[in-house]
C-alpha cells in the first residue's frame, strides 16, 4: 500500500486524486529533450534522476542547473571551480583566477615601453629600469634625459 503520510494530496476528492495521479504524462523537461514518459505519479521519482532537471551546484555557488549541464558548468564556468594558474600553478577558484591573471608575477607580458621584449611580469620594473633599450637615460656629459638607444647609436654624444 502506498504511504500516504508524505505524500502531497493536491484533490480532495481520492478518486480524483487517484485518476489525475494515473495520468501518462511527459516529463516536465521533455521540452529541453527529456524522452521520458509515465504516470504523474511516477514523476517525482523520474526527477531524481532527469539529467534535464535543475539541481543546485554541487560547488555550492548560487547556480542552478541541468544535470546535464552540471559537469561542464564546474569545468568552465562555476565561480568556485578549482583552477590552477598556468603560469605559477598556484590553485586559486574561477572567481579568484580571473582577477589574479593580470597581476601573476610570472605571466609573460610585452613590456610596457613596447621594446619588443616579453619576461615574467616580476622582471618587468627591473627591466624597465636597467635593460629596456627604451629606458629613459641621463646623459652623463650634459644630464639631459633620452631613450636609452637613441643615446647609444645616435651621434649625440660626439655633439659634446
Ligand atoms: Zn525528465
Ligand atoms: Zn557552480
Ligand atoms: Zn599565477
Ligand atoms: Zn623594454
Ligand atoms: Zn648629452
Amino acid at each position: 500500500m502506498a504511504d500516504r503520510t508524505c505524500r502531497l494530496v493536491i484533490y480532495a476528492d481520492p478518486d480524483t486524486e487517484a485518476t489525475v495521479m494515473s495520468m501518462k504524462i511527459r516529463c516536465i523537461h521533455s521540452k529541453a529533450g527529456c524522452k521520458w514518459s509515465d504516470q504523474l505519479k511516477q514523476l517525482q521519482s523520474h526527477l531524481v534522476t532527469c539529467r534535464y532537471d535543475a539541481v543546485p551546484c554541487t560547488n555550492n555557488c548560487p547556480a542552478m542547473l541541468a544535470k546535464i549541464a552540471l559537469d561542464d558548468h564546474l569545468t568552465y564556468t562555476c565561480p568556485r571551480r578549482k583552477e590552477t594558474c598556468e603560469f605559477c600553478s598556484r590553485e586559486f577558484t574561477g572567481e579568484m583566477l580571473e582577477g589574479h591573471l593580470g597581476s601573476c608575477q610570472f605571466e609573460p607580458v610585452f613590456c610596457e615601453e613596447k621594446c619588443g621584449a616579453t619576461l615574467q611580469r616580476r622582471f618587468l620594473s627591473n627591466h624597465l629600469l636597467n635593460e629596456c633599450s627604451k629606458r629613459r637615460v641621463a646623459c652623463k656629459y650634459c644630464s639631459r634625459e633620452f631613450v636609452y638607444e637613441t643615446l647609444t647609436v645616435s651621434t649625440h654624444k660626439n655633439n659634446h
